[in-house]
């Protein structure tokens, strides 16, 4: 058997629970074979893939709060530190009901190889809670932050573990849990991004996965003979990541007509009015139904459906396998060309086959949403200079990195005689310098 089926079966055997860790290791090694292969005596001696795959170290533990009706409710908070070879774990923070151990794993897996193909020195983490922030008060929802982060506080620090937003986590979650570190450790220190600006945060880095996921597309669009201007884009999602994501699309020209939640979806034929949106999803934090009641261009539908519109271009930006083969299938036959991924694992394997099989432009999460991570790692080095940089200066370092991670990933590809195949050439690019470094430290 080869090291990298070895590594696989051993990992399903010892997280029997774990189906998206399964995945995400699937993934990431399937696509590695060529490196493996080429490398596999040493990388064997060193048990280097046995090392990746299992974390540093992780947390589980009890989160206890009281509701506004007095009554104390338990929910259970994770934080798993996957990889520091590179720099500190760096990794959002998940408030999710679906969170458990496998999902938080296979974020923190996955985090290792987009942090290294930031070229940033950051390593890979990610933790969260099975917390669901919906439909709770703002007092409840400090009251979950604050017990929340008087356990995680003893794990994390600028310079060990600097987690972040996630689904579910946005400015106020952040606010709450930095001021409970603060109050905990007495100490002012960039412990978490995604800041306020008013203490410590980065111009941009609210836009910045978004506008990263649109900087990425066009580069891999042009480098293809294509040009962005003028396409007609679906966006899954209409959080953080979708916001921005159609806020860029519409400025380089193009049209985004979809936007979607957990509850239904929205067809726009005029495209969407992002404002509109904002204000629905940031300030009143309310469904895509009001949306609706309030653009006569727009259709809601209930469920899920994104992926059933015509369009040149996708852009799923909500959550993991929320793009699965008969989506893509639909996709391929209305003539969709590109897809580029917002979310973290949002395509399925046999998805992401089918469309690599029929020819479409896909850019995997770990390179296409690298924007958020890439930017709050710029947030850590402006909490470190105590200084705070122009919008225009964090948003053209954020250009310049999503670009280079483009060209990184497709000189990766072709390098293993793998031209376009922008999946290989992320986990590549991502997994040698983690693996340089790894060596280079030792049996660690
Ligand atoms: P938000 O919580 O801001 O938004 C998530 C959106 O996805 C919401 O519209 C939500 O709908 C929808 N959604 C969540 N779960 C489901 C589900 N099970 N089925 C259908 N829709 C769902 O999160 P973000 O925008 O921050 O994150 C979106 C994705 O991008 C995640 O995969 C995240 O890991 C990834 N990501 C985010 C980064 C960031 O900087 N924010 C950085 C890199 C990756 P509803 O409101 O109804 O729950």
């Amino acid at each position: 058997m080869s090291y990298v089926d070895e590594v696989i079966e051993s990992v399903v055997k010892k997280n029997p629970s774990e189906p998206e860790f399964h995945q995400a290791v699937k993934e990431v090694l399937e696509s590695l074979r060529p490196v493996i292969d080429a490398n596999e005596a040493l990388y064997r001696k060193e048990a280097l893939l046995e090392r990746l795959v299992e974390p540093d170290r992780q947390f589980k533990f009890r989160v206890p709060w009281v509701d506004d009706k007095g009554q104390v409710q338990v929910n259970t908070g994770y934080r798993v530190q996957f990889n520091n070879s590179i720099g500190p774990y760096k990794g959002g923070l998940r408030l999710h009901p679906s969170v458990n151990m496998g999902i938080i794993k296979f974020l923190g897996f996955e985090q290792i190889f987009k942090n290294s193909l930031t070229c940033l020195p950051i390593g890979g983490g990610k933790g969260g809670s099975d917390f669901d922030p919906k439909g709770k008060s703002d007092r409840e929802v400090m009251a979950f932050c604050q017990s929340f982060m008087t356990e995680l506080c003893k794990y994390i620090g600028a310079d060990t573990d600097v987690p972040a937003g996630d689904i579910g986590t946005g400015a106020r979650e952040i606010g709450y849990m930095f001021g409970q570190y603060k109050k905990i450790k007495s100490i002012y220190e960039g412990v978490l991004t995604g800041k306020g600006l008013s203490y410590g945060g980065s111009l941009a880095r609210t836009e910045a996965t978004g506008y990263g996921l649109l900087y990425i597309t066009q580069e891999m669009l042009k480098c293809n003979g294509k040009d962005i201007a003028g396409k007609t884009i679906a966006v899954s999602g209409a959080g953080n990541v979708a916001i921005y994501a159609i806020q860029k699309a519409h400025q380089l020209g193009a049209k985004v007509v979809t936007c979607s939640d957990s509850t239904g979806w929205i067809y726009d034929s005029e495209g969407i009015d992002v404002e509109l949106l904002r204000e629905i999803k940031e300030v009143k934090r309310a469904r895509l139904t009001e949306y609706a009641a309030a653009r006569s261009s727009a259709e809601y539908h209930e469920g899920k459906g994104v992926w059933t519109v015509k369009c040149d271009i996708a852009l799923p930006c909500a959550t993991q396998n929320e793009l699965n083969e008969e989506d893509a299938k639909t996709l391929v036959a209305n003539g969709c060309f590109a897809v580029a991924e917002g979310a973290n694992m949002p395509t399925t394997l046999e998805a992401t086959k089918y469309l690599q099989d029929n020819k479409v432009l896909f850019c995997p999460g770990k390179a296409a949403n690298a924007g958020g991570v890439a930017t709050s790692a710029l947030e850590m080095s402006q909490n470190s200079e105590r200084l705070s940089w122009s919008f225009e200066e964090v948003d053209s370092k954020l250009q310049n990195i999503m670009v280079n991670i483009f060209h990184n990933l497709d000189e990766a590809a072709k390098r293993y005689g793998k031209e376009g195949d922008y999946v290989t050439g992320a986990n590549i690019a991502g997994f040698e310098k983690v693996a340089d470094a790894m060596l280079a430290q030792g049996v660690c």
